[in-house]
């Protein structure tokens, strides 16, 4: 325990994703040390971030505006919707360039043991975005592991019966893994090798 200040630091720090106890301590005790234009930097760039990006009003992705820059194209295909967890997860499929219609970010998977359940994602907005029939074919691209099937399938017979062509990206991606980590081409052969999704 360190005083005042700097315990509310290490605090702060370690609620972040990904960052234990000991990542929080020595990335606190790297600001300490930095150059005040360093951490100055810093400051400025987390407070831009919050005052300018939002989530997209339709697909959840990061927006600058009320739409992300994929649905406020009109070039996109707005007949595919390819669903995700995250808004890193868009960029990875972006990266691939197989892939020209538009996404849904759902924020997460369903995992019981985290507390997360259908409720927690935004499942209910993506059934109302194909109410209006205009989407024939949704894709699934949750990641591969028990939370990401444990979503599609959920999603997957929420939409018995509707006719929609839904697809499951193809295997091949490392099982038990992170969408964002599989390299363009595996990810890229997945999207072209995408399978229907049977019940
Ligand atoms: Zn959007």
């Amino acid at each position: 325990m360190y005083e005042g200040v700097v315990q509310d630091l290490i605090d702060e720090l370690g609620r972040l994703p990904g960052i234990g106890p000991k990542s929080a301590q020595r990335i606190a005790f790297h600001l300490l040390r930095a150059d005040p234009e360093e951490v100055a930097r810093l400051t400025t760039v987390l407070t831009e971030v919050k005052a300018t990006i939002r989530f997209c009003t339709r697909c959840g992705n990061v927006a600058q505006g009320e739409l992300c820059r994929i649905c406020s194209d009109p070039r996109r295909d707005q007949t595919k919707i390819c669903v995700v967890e995250e808004p890193k997860d868009v960029v990875a499929v972006e990266r691939t360039r197989e892939f020209r219609g538009t996404y849904h970010v759902l924020g997460g998977a369903i995992s019981p043991m985290d507390g997360v359940g259908p409720e927690d994602l935004s499942i209910r907005e993506l059934l109302l975005r194909l109410a209006d029939d205009t989407v024939t074919e949704l894709i699934i691209a949750t990641d591969p592991n028990i939370q990401g099937e444990a979503t599609a399938t959920y999603i997957s017979r929420s939409l018995r019966g509707t006719g929609l062509n839904i697809t499951r990206l193809a295997s091949g991606l490392p099982v038990g893994g992170d969408l964002e980590y599989a390299d363009e081409v595996t990810l890229g052969r997945a999207f072209e090798g995408r399978r229907p999704m049977h019940e």
